[in-house]
């Protein structure tokens, strides 16, 4: 199958220069003959600005929200104006990113007005920042001869109207997809789309969460059975850590679907975490590249990976979550109870990560969000209930954790400085995670990457890329 979605996340369009190594890296698949479908991110930090132009409008402060908007009109057109050198195709593309925000404006205004940023205003605040990168991104693959189609994916990717974090609507997906994109990539053309973006039935905007411009391109990838899903970002793949927190991680050159959803549910910002769903029901290959360095082989993620000498694969951060203690005296011997602490969290939609109990309490994770009073206050009625914030939790994946004799007390001597509040192994055969405080999570990382990857096996990680780092450097 020659069919390849290919999604590049905000720092591979972030500017002149990246997009058109995006170009580049697009126009190099066409003479191999594949047929790319691209998708694109807003440009590099867009959405968070888009976000707080909305919340300056929304606490009245008009001027500043509309200050923001004018520096990215600005940032925009000059983008535009640095790669579309043909007069008319370049006037054409200023006006449009015009049209789109003198409309933004307009919501920023009313905004202003009416004091109040509802998720479906905000979802459609933010979905400027993809409408306006993939026409851009569209008309810079033309100028360098590739024969782009820009398609708004909002008439592709159809949801429930969650807005902020919808929920894709498959069927509908799979027939527009089939319908509006196959017979583009048949004629010889390159649509591009924007990611993250979508609309619900009666054609509303939605989005489908922070990062989920990898979830669009797997979503299209699921939809048009394609050969392969590229997820071209700025690291060179799924490394043994986050490189920010630990410069010497290694890239990890292939890893199963189930170890790549763990890590990314897990705080691996790289992939978001639905990215491999529609992946796996089609069995579809993943790949993580790296747009700044196009030679290097990244990630392959497939169903099943070779067998890993190492422990683990990788070592996952989650932060800014929140630690719930719930203890009972009249939990002894009861049942039932567990399920009425369940519904609570059912009734106001929060997830729970991670769950420990013992005879008289319970200790729940959850992402720290504004609903925890409520939750508190409504777990009150059955116990004693204290919460508290910022606590990160680490998660260590590797192949058959369960089945490796001693390798807790190795983790946990690795970490022996810090305080560790809740552990949770055995629920999966390839993770074993526990809770820090947020501020000991970054050491903690280091710590724990310098005890498990001294030898790491040369057939699941790149080892060259460090040989070559510490030759350099001494
Ligand atoms: P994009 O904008 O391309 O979607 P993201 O910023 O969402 O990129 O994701 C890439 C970032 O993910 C990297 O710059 C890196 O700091 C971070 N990251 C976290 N964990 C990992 C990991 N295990 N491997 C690679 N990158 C990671
Ligand atoms: N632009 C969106 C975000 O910043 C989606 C994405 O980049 O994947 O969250
Ligand atoms: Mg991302």
């Amino acid at each position: 199958m020659n069919l390849v979605v290919m999604k590049f996340g905000g720092t591979s369009v972030e500017d002149p220069a990246a997009i058109a190594r995006t170009a580049a890296i697009v126009a190099g698949r066409v003479a191999m003959g594949k047929q790319p479908v691209v998708v694109v991110s807003a440009m590099a930090r867009v959405t968070d600005q888009l976000l707080r132009a909305a919340g300056c409008a929304a606490q009245g402060d008009r001027t500043g929200s509309l200050a923001i908007s004018s520096r990215l009109r600005s940032r925009h057109r000059d983008t535009a104006c640095a790669l579309v050198k043909n007069p008319a195709e370049a006037a054409a593309l200023v006006t449009l990113i015009d049209q789109k925000f003198d409309a933004l404006d307009e919501i920023l205004r009313g905004l202003a007005a009416i004091l109040e940023l509802t998720p479906r205003i905000s979802d459609l605040i933010v979905s400027y920042g993809e409408r306006i990168s993939s026409r851009i991104v569209a008309a810079a693959f033309r100028e360098q001869g590739i024969d782009a189609v820009h398609i708004d994916a909002r008439e592709i990717i159809v949801t429930d109207s969650q807005f902020q974090k919808a929920v894709p609507l498959d069927s509908i997906i799979d027939k527009r997809a089939q319908e509006k994109l196959l017979p583009l990539v048949a004629e010889g053309k390159v649509p591009v789309m924007g990611g993250f973006i979508a609309s619900n039935e009666a054609g509303i905007t939605t989005t489908l969460g922070r990062g989920g411009s990898d979830f669009t391109g797997a979503l299209i990838g699921g939809a048009l059975n394609a050969g392969a899903i590229e997820i071209w970002t700025d690291v060179d793949g799924i490394m043994t850590a986050d490189p920010r927190v630990c410069p010497d991680a290694l890239r990890v050159k292939v890893i199963s679907f189930e170890e790549a959803a763990e890590l990314a549910y897990f705080g691996a910002k790289v992939l978001h975490p639905a990215t491999i769903l529609p992946a796996v029901k089609k069995n579809i290959p993943v790949l993580v590249l790296n747009s700044r360095n196009a030679a290097s082989e990244g990630t392959r993620i497939i169903s099943l990976a070779p067998h890993c000498k190492s422990p683990f694969k990788s070592i996952s951060v989650k932060k800014k979550l929140s630690i719930i203690d719930v203890v009972a005296s009249r939990m002894l011997m009861t049942h039932g109870y567990l399920s009425q602490i369940f519904a609570i969290f059912d009734k106001h939609r929060c997830p729970v990560d991670m769950v420990s109990t013992s005879e008289v309490s319970v200790s729940l994770t959850v992402d720290s969000n504004d609903k925890l009073p409520a939750i508190a206050a409504d777990l009150g009625k059955l116990a004693d209930v204290k919460y508290e914030g910022k606590k990160a939790l680490i998660c260590m994946v590797g192949e058959d954790i369960r089945g490796q004799n001693g390798i807790a007390a190795q983790v946990f001597n690795a970490v022996r400085h810090v305080n560790v509040r809740m552990i949770s192994q055995g629920a999966s055969e390839i993770n074993m995670s526990f809770m820090i405080e947020e501020d000991d999570a970054d050491e903690a990382i280091r710590s724990l990457h310098a005890a498990f990857f001294k030898e790491p096996d040369p057939a699941i990680f790149d080892v060259e890329a460090r040989k070559q780092l510490q030759a350099s450097s001494s």
